[in-house]
């Protein structure tokens, strides 16, 4: 049997007992927020998108440049020397994936002022920001609305994950108190910092 029916797409996620098919409506009914589409980003987004997650809403204020390509999975080099949005180059990649869910590209900085607005009825957020302060607007604004969310992050090679249930502790502020000073955040720019061990630090 080859047919797009959702029964026959999803049939491996179905069969799957953790998932079935009380999980799979689950996945179909939910809304989901990607938080920056770089390295991380994309590649949720894409696995999100295939799994028949209903809504996905994809957030990034940058372009594509050349430099992305190496790790960023969903794009393309025409995207690079178009300097297109990776957002719309996302949801682009992803409706070709698959055309039967519900998608939304947001070009923008999130803050304070916009958050409420752009993660409204959202189920989940996938944090894949390469921004440090707004994983505190994220983690206040997951307490306010009891949102769980997807801490992600990941530079050279190092990195971490942690889900937050938005209904208590711990919360992000209770692992990081306070926002480190931005020369103490290191981004994929700057990870040069991490070398290999040099023979005397190997243990
Ligand atoms: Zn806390």
């Amino acid at each position: 049997m080859s047919s797009d029916s959702p029964a026959n797409r999803y049939a491996r996620q179905i069969q799957f007992a953790p998932i079935g098919s009380k999980g799979h409506q689950g996945i179909t009914d939910s809304r989901v927020a990607i938080l920056g589409a770089g390295a991380l980003g994309t590649v949720a987004a894409e696995i999100l998108a295939r799994a028949g997650v209903g809504k996905l809403v994809v957030i990034d204020r940058d372009v594509v440049e050349w430099t992305n390509l190496q790790r960023q999975a969903l794009y393309i080099e025409q995207d690079a020397i178009d300097g297109r949005s990776k957002a719309d180059a996302t949801c682009d990649r992803l409706k070709a994936i698959n055309s039967n869910i519900e998608l939304h590209p947001v070009v923008a900085d999130v803050s304070s002022g916009n958050m409420n607005e752009i993660l409204k009825d959202i189920d989940l957020v996938i944090d894949a920001a390469d921004n440090f302060l707004i994983r505190f607007l994220l983690n206040d604004w997951s307490l306010k609305t009891e949102t769980p969310w997807v801490h992600g992050g990941c530079v050279g090679a190092v990195g971490q994950v942690r889900l937050f249930t938005g209904t208590g502790r711990p919360c992000f502020r209770c692992l990081v108190p306070e926002p480190p000073p931005a020369s103490a955040v290191d981004t994929c720019d700057t990870c040069l910092l991490y070398t290999s061990p040099s023979p005397r630090d190997r243990g």
